[in-house]
């Protein structure tokens, strides 16, 4: 990897490669944009195969947090962190130092947790660091708030692709019960959606059955099935060549991460069979509200109030993709660079101004 034309190609601000003997730790800290406001970015813990993975994985996780805030309308800028090492051989002095290199940035950067690191990790960084978000949970989980910034990114694409204001009798497919399938299940149900789910736990299923009438099926056959709209729950990568070619729904709007197996051929794939598609990190930006909201100042009704913004953007990507003919996932993206671009005029008139 030529590392300084990759990072101006990706369009990085800083890439911090934190390191230190004793404790023995290698991290990276990657902040991609702070136009809209300060680097926001959870970190990971890992024993990548090299370093040049670590680096790739930093690198494209900030990118995507920057478009997700732009998407979502929140004032922060997109960031990431990487420590690589086996979660096996976790310490308390590994976790202060890397919180001290976080404490260097004076708050250009902002963390909390995300794979392989606990709740109890992060209480250890915010040691050494006010910049970490997720110590003292206020807001009860994100899940909850993930769920209705998905069932309100159903209810946009119903609204532009099936024109219609209600999903009374519609047909949805639910692939992952888990903390946010759960709840958005929860929620179609108590707007006449029929529903059709599957999960590898049969405990899961059961539950969804028994108590919100849905039928269930098993998870090989989640993709084929007659339906209006398919909401991915689970994992990632599971919009294939081999899954998109036997959907029959209208409509892909689900919280997974990363749904996509390969973002432009698959995202293509999608549009030419008329499928519309609700970008992942625009759907499922309600864990960043969340997030977001607890470092200012918990407030339910605040954060639920901008979680309207998913509704909007949403409207505004399908027209755009419809207008010039490109995929919903182009249209983000272009949207979020605007929202990005205009944000650094206006504070590079700032900065002149106060000059
Ligand atoms: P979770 O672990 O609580 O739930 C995932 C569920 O999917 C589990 O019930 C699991 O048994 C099931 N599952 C796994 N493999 C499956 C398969 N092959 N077929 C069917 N079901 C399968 O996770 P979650 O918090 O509900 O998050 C779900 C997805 O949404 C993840 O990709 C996550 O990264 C993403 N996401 C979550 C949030 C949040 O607020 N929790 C926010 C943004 C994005």
């Amino acid at each position: 990897m030529n590392l300084f034309e990759t990072v101006e190609e990706m369009g990085h601000e800083q890439v911090l490669f934190c390191h230190g003997k004793d404790p023995h730790i290698k991290a990276i800290i990657a902040i991609h944009d702070t136009s809209l406001g300060p680097a926001m970015g959870a970190t990971r813990m890992l024993p990548y195969v090299n370093e040049e993975a670590a680096l790739k994985d930093a690198l494209r996780l900030s990118r995507g947090m920057t478009y997700k805030a732009a998407c979502a309308n929140i004032p922060v800028g997109g960031g990431k962190a990487v420590i690589i090492a086996d979660p096996a051989h976790k310490t308390e002095e590994l976790f202060r130092a890397y919180g001290r290199f976080v404490e260097r940035l004076q708050g250009r950067f902002i963390t909390g947790q995300d794979v392989n690191l606990t709740p109890e990790n992060v209480r250890t960084i915010s040691k050494e660091t006010n910049y970490v978000v997720g110590v003292e949970e206020k807001s009860g989980g994100p899940a909850p708030i993930t769920a209705k910034g998905v069932f309100l990114g159903i209810e946009a694409a119903v609204k532009f692709h099936l024109k219609s204001e209600n999903l009374e009798g519609l047909k949805v497919a639910v692939q992952g019960l888990g903390n946010v399938g759960r709840n958005v299940c929860q929620l179609l149900h108590e707007n006449g959606a029929e529903l059709f789910v599957t999960d590898i736990s049969q405990e899961k299923a059961e539950e969804v059955k028994r108590s919100l009438g849905a039928t269930v099926v098993a998870p090989e056959d989640i993709y084929s099935l007659d339906v209006d709209i398919f909401s991915p729950c689970a994992l990632g990568g599971i919009l294939n060549s081999q899954t998109l070619h036997n959907m029959r729904a209208s409509i892909i709007a689900g919280c997974a991460n990363n749904q996509l197996a390969q973002e432009e051929i698959h995202g293509q794939m999608i549009t030419e069979k008329g499928i519309l598609y609700c970008p992942d990190y625009v759907i499922n930006a309600g864990g960043l509200i969340n997030v977001y909201n607890e470092m200012i100042g918990y407030n339910e009704e605040k954060a639920f109030q901008q979680l309207q913004n998913i509704y909007d953007t949403l409207l505004e990507i399908f027209a755009r993709a419809k207008q010039q003919e490109i995929t919903t996932n182009e249209a983000s993206k272009q949207l979020a660079e605007e929202r990005i671009s205009n944000a650094r005029k206006i504070k590079n008139k700032e900065m002149l101004v106060s000059r």
